[in-house]
């Protein structure tokens, strides 16, 4: 086992060390990789990281010790709730990620349906396919049945299927705008139409293009209404430290109204401790991802997040018209922003992926149906040339050779797909997962 050093070691010695352990890491600024980082120029880093430092060690747990963080706080959500189109009534909450985000979301209308329909001893929330695994993740966590509804040829939620869905234990809906795995927005509109009918709460995921819709609406992109203006939306979530450009760790849960979001607290009057209450899951919140949420916000404003989405966007045409000269690929459905997917009936897209990993991308694989998924940001301006002439090349060699590519992913996802008792990839990914985190000797 790792000992601690006996004697502290030098600040200089462990810094080098540091940036050395990065340089096998994915590299994101040169826009060789399409998830995990979102990076709008050193300009926007440098005024993150100026207020992070700032307020580096402060702490969000407690509004009163740090009023400051609070105002921030309140501010952030404003700004948010405003660009989706909230009225006074809108509130939320500040979270680490879009996980929390939706941690709490599902919580909150567990906790909700418990009061209001006590009835109900077997909550059920209805979940298209493509809603990101945080849900999942919730659902097992919160004890509410996931019940799944599929998708239509466009990807989109399959509206039909979800009053069918419905029974007298449903307590919440969920809709993606977009969907994480395909880029596309669901019937938002539609299905929070058929929520309402039932006096159920709908939930929009906006994790992703929380921060990008409402500007590409400004730019007279086709974008339909996902946000407070739909009446049956009941609230939604959206990751400022995605296309918001923010420090990792700071995320919005926004609700209609109050009646909502009490349901999210946690109070406990009876701790040696104090009498204690919290909004949301974490105790400790770092002060630094606040303040740089607010300090970005503030910084990028209006004009700024226009002008990122309409590059992000041009950017992603771009990348879509050159796949679709290629003929072996295809795009799936017909993405709504700057998120899509690669698939073939031609060439292994797993044995693709791992062609283009030898070529220096980092790629990410996904499954029913195979394809590639990329999350396009102004970081990839630089390598659009690049990519597609990459891109070319690994299919003509995937196609010339492919019992050279399979091993790899192409061999893990081809064994996974084929598995029919799903229990036993979980337990395969559980075991991966100990063997990776296996401590350091
Ligand atoms: C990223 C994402 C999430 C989860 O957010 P984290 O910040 O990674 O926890 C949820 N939903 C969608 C649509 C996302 O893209």
């Amino acid at each position: 086992m790792k000992q601690l050093p006996e004697f502290g070691r030098k600040k200089d010695d462990l810094l080098k060390q540091l940036d050395e352990a990065k340089k096998h890491d994915a590299n994101w600024k040169n826009g060789r990789t399409w998830s995990l980082v979102y990076y709008a120029g050193e300009e926007i880093t440098e005024i993150s990281k100026e207020a992070y430092m700032k307020y580096f060690h402060e702490n969000g747990l407690n509004p009163m010790a740090f009023p400051s963080l609070r105002r921030f706080e309140t501010e952030v959500l404003s700004m948010t709730a405003s660009l989706f189109n909230g009225d006074d009534q809108t509130v939320g909450s500040l979270t680490s990620g879009g996980t929390e985000s939706i941690l709490m979301a599902v919580k909150t209308y567990r906790d909700y349906a418990r009061k209001m329909k006590p009835e109900i001893l077997e909550p059920e929330m209805i979940l298209p396919i493509s809603v990101h695994a945080a849900f999942e993740k919730a659902a097992h966590y919160f004890n509410v049945k996931p019940i799944h509804i599929p998708l239509t040829d466009d990807f989109r939620a399959d509206v039909k299927q979800l009053e069918n869905a419905i029974t007298k234990n449903t307590i919440l809906i969920v809709g993606s705008a977009p969907s994480y795995p395909h880029g596309v927005i669901d019937p938002i509109e539609k299905m929070a139409d058929i929520a309402s009918m039932h006096n159920i709460p709908f939930h929009v995921d906006a994790c992703l293009g929380g921060f990008l819709l409402p500007f590409l609406q400004k730019l007279d992109y086709e974008i339909p209404p996902f946000d407070f203006r739909v009446p049956g939306v009941t609230s939604i979530s959206a990751d400022i430290h995605k296309y918001g450009y923010a420090a990792k760790g700071v995320s919005t849960i926004l609700y209609k109204n109050d009646s909502y979001r009490k349901h999210q607290y946690f109070a406990y009057s009876d701790w040696p401790g104090g009498l204690f209450v919290s909004p949301t899951a974490t105790g400790t919140r770092p002060g630094g991802a606040i303040a740089s949420a607010w300090a970005v916000m503030n910084y990028i404003g209006m004009d700024g997040y226009i002008n990122l989405a309409k590059k992000t966007m041009e950017i992603t045409k771009q990348l879509l018209n050159g796949i679709r000269t290629i003929d072996e690929l295809k795009i799936l459905g017909n993405p709504d922003a700057s998120v899509f997917t690669i698939a073939s009936e031609e060439v292994n897209v797993y044995a693709l992926a791992d062609r283009m990993e030898q070529l220096g991308w980092h790629i990410d694989r996904q499954q029913f149906p195979a394809c590639l998924h990329f999350m396009v940001t102004p970081a990839h301006e630089q390598i659009v040339e690049t990519f597609l002439s990459d891109l070319k090349r690994a299919v003509k060699d995937v196609k010339e050779n492919p019992e050279k590519f399979t091993e790899g992913s192409a061999a893990m996802y081809g064994m996974a797909g084929t598995i029919p008792d799903r229990s036993e990839v979980n337990d395969y990914l559980v075991q991966t997962l100990d063997q990776l985190m296996r401590l350091e000797n």
